[in-house]
């Protein structure tokens, strides 16, 4: 079975690597499609590559990833059994000089690459899907999601299923102050803690409700 869904992702990032559905493939290096095992518990959904995974190809290994993993490390979620991917697969920027500049992508993009997200999730079948950020939650739930106001909370995804809202790890980088910066990143690790703690508790994604009961916002 596994074997399989590993066969059906290889298949998937062959078909993605090749997608010209929207305009984004043309300034991009390449397409960095989702990683991890293909019984993996838990889907982590971003936003985009950035500069250095477009260079490298893989998910979360720039200086967001790098806090994701120490994140995840503390949270005490095994990074190998978790599939890492993005709600769009090529790199958006503005060229500001020799520096390519991170630029979000719109609606429109984040609906056309949404098919790729949603194989990778119909494929995998996880017990827990996590959006990091408001991209991954409004590709995932079909229309804008405010963090602010629904992180810690599941919502309903597009194809039925439950899912978990946090922040990006990007968003914790920005932060001006050190002070609120280690705050930020003290509040994300407790998101992540209670996520894996759910994981594994909880039955497969789709059983309605069940983390947010587990974190006490549904009755
Ligand atoms: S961003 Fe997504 S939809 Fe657009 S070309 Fe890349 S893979 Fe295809």
């Amino acid at each position: 079975m596994t074997d399989d869904k590993s066969a059906k992702i290889e298949s998937l990032r062959r078909e993605a690597a090749e997608c010209r559905a929207c305009p984004l493939w043309k300034n991009a290096t390449q397409t960095v499609f989702g990683e991890g095992p293909a019984d993996a518990d838990i889907i982590f959904v971003g936003e985009q590559p950035g500069d250095r995974e477009d260079r490298v190809g893989r998910p979360f290994v720039g200086p967001a990833g790098l806090m994701f993993d120490r994140a995840l490390a503390e949270a005490g979620i095994d990074r190998n059994r978790t599939y890492v991917t993005n709600a769009v697969k090529h790199f958006k920027f503005e060229r500001r000089g020799k520096l390519r500049l991170h630029k979000k992508p719109n609606a429109g993009e984040i609906n056309v690459c949404k098919r790729w997200l949603m194989s990778e999730i119909d494929v995998l079948k996880p017990r827990l899907i996590v959006a990091l950020g408001a991209t991954a939650a409004q590709s995932l739930a079909g229309r804008p999601v405010a963090i602010g106001r629904n992180r810690g909370e599941t919502l309903t995804l597009a194809n039925g299923l439950r899912g978990f809202v946090t922040v990006h790890p990007s968003s914790l980088l920005r932060l001006p102050d050190e002070g609120e910066k280690q705050a930020a990143y003290a509040l994300f690790v407790e998101d992540l803690r209670a996520i894996g703690e759910f994981a594994a508790e909880s039955a497969p994604a789709g059983a309605p409700g069940a983390f947010a009961r587990a974190r006490g916002s549904l009755p």
